[in-house]
């Protein structure tokens, strides 16, 4: 094989290195240190938001989210279907029911109508998630939201940068969760944080991700709590990579831009879709994917590029038809068609920010190659 094209590979090129070196002569190592606290404020500044409460992933951000709010358990929280388990696991760790909804084939995001119609006495949140940098139809979510009396969690870790209407990802939820894991926009290795911008949630937060200890009386719990820290070292990663986020986006969107234009040709032919775009929005192109139409599954699309060398992902396989749900009672087996074809028929082509002008033309033309044959 010639050249290997990874689908994603992380960039650490700022004072990552500097940073790490300084957080180990510190000696601060674990969660305590200068690097947390500075990470969390500049990152939730740069959001636009009060607080930021890093902690040890995405997965567990959600699950600090959704703990915080307290809902009593069997409420019910509306997802995606399309969407990371880690997801409906925030759910169902905090003793509350998944209802998945079908996706929109226009935006591969949550359809608005359908989360009116899962809507019961039980809903008490919605989860909303943001799908490969395009956001949400985050009005109508919104106002579905205000009707029904609900909470919206966001999970923008795939819309650092993103912007529905000229507001950043990140400020649509009472909490808003990401992820740093080494494929999202910016990394701390494996990390995540909860931004808000209510004191109250924020400081519970704080508190619970530290095994619920407080201030006043050491080794004296009244919650039960996680240990969901982050280390001092990874912030010192965060931090370095929140010097160059605009330079982050740019290239994101340079990728997404120059994958679209080469592909333009198969989306007129209707061969495939290319990843949802609204001038009124902004797409950072997460992960650039691809949806095929010509009846041909991913998986046989994804084994050809792999054989020239370039590596791809499906798309999320939908959580409706988990296995790992089944022995649940609140398991239904429905169907949700876009959802499952997405699942079916998307996948993502190499979209990481080491990519350069020649390696993005070569898969783009591979993938070109191998659907005209
Ligand atoms: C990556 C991701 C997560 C999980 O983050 P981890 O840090 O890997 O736990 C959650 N939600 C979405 C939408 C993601 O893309």
């Amino acid at each position: 094989m010639g050249k290997f094209i990874p689908v994603s590979e992380p960039w650490l090129t700022g004072k990552e290195l500097e940073y790490v070196q300084d957080a180990i002569k510190s000696t601060f190592i674990s969660s305590e240190g200068k690097y947390i606290e500075e990470f969390e404020r500049k990152f939730a500044s740069y959001i636009g938001r009060k607080f930021g409460v890093a902690c040890s992933s995405g997965t567990n951000a959600l699950i600090l989210a959704l703990r915080a709010l307290e809902l009593e358990k069997g409420s019910e929280v509306i997802l995606p279907s399309f969407t990371i388990i880690s997801c409906a696991l925030a759910v169902i760790y905090n003793d509350l029911i998944p209802v998945f909804v079908d996706s929109d084939m226009k935006t591969w995001n949550m359809n608005p109508d359908e989360i009116e119609r899962k809507i019961t006495s039980k809903t008490k949140a919605i989860l909303m998630v943001h799908t490969y940098g395009f956001p949400c139809d985050v009005d109508r979510i919104v106002e579905i939201a205000q009707k029904y009396n609900l909470y919206i969690v966001e999970d923008f870790a795939e819309a650092i940068g993103s912007e529905y209407k000229g507001v950043k990802c990140g400020n649509f939820g009472i909490i808003s969760c990401t992820s740093f894991y080494a494929n999202k926009l910016i990394t701390t290795g494996e990390g995540g944080m909860c931004l808000t911008d209510d004191e109250r949630l924020a400081e519970k937060m704080k508190r619970l991700r530290n095994l619920a200890f407080i201030p006043e009386k050491r080794f004296f719990h009244y919650e039960l709590g996680f240990n969901f820290r982050m280390t001092n070292i990874q912030a010192a990663i965060g931090l370095a990579q929140i010097e160059n986020i605009e330079q982050r986006i740019k290239k994101k969107i340079f990728i997404g831009e120059s994958y679209s234009k080469l592909l333009k040709p198969l989306e007129d032919e209707g061969v495939i879709s290319l990843p949802p775009q609204d001038p009124q929005h902004k797409n950072t192109f997460w992960m650039y994917g691809v949806l095929l139409k010509n009846g041909i599954t991913a998986d046989e699309i994804m084994k050809k590029l792999y054989e020239r060398g370039i590596q791809t992902r499906p798309f999320f396989y939908p959580l409706h038809l988990q296995p790992a749900f089944e022995r649940f009672s609140w398991f239904k087996r429905e169907n949700l068609s876009i959802s499952e074809y997405l699942g079916k028929y998307g996948f993502y082509l190499p979209s990481g920010l080491t990519l350069d002008e020649e390696k993005i033309r070569f898969a783009a033309e591979s993938l070109i190659d191998i659907l005209k044959k």
